[in-house]
């Protein structure tokens, strides 16, 4: 009789479970989705800024990453 050693600790059914968009950021000049990150800048407040410069045309930008604190969220509740 074979042992069954590897048993998935949590079987997760990945239907019907709500999907979350996220846009990758693009460069305000080019629309290019392509950058090379420089640095992230940690806010007071939770959110990231990623200071970036574009790949295609060299056009320096920031990302501003925000994290809503649990509870405070305008959205669903879990
Ligand atoms: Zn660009």
């Amino acid at each position: 009789m074979p042992t069954k050693g590897t048993k998935k600790a949590e079987r997760i059914r990945w239907d019907g479970v709500p999907i979350v968009f996220v846009q990758r950021a693009t460069c305000p000049s080019c629309g290019g989705a392509r950058y090379i990150r420089s640095r992230t800048v940690a806010g007071g407040d939770g959110s990231r800024t990623k200071l970036v410069v574009c790949k295609i045309c060299r056009q320096a930008f920031k990302i501003c990453e925000e994290f809503p604190e649990t509870g405070n969220s305008a959205g669903g509740v879990w």
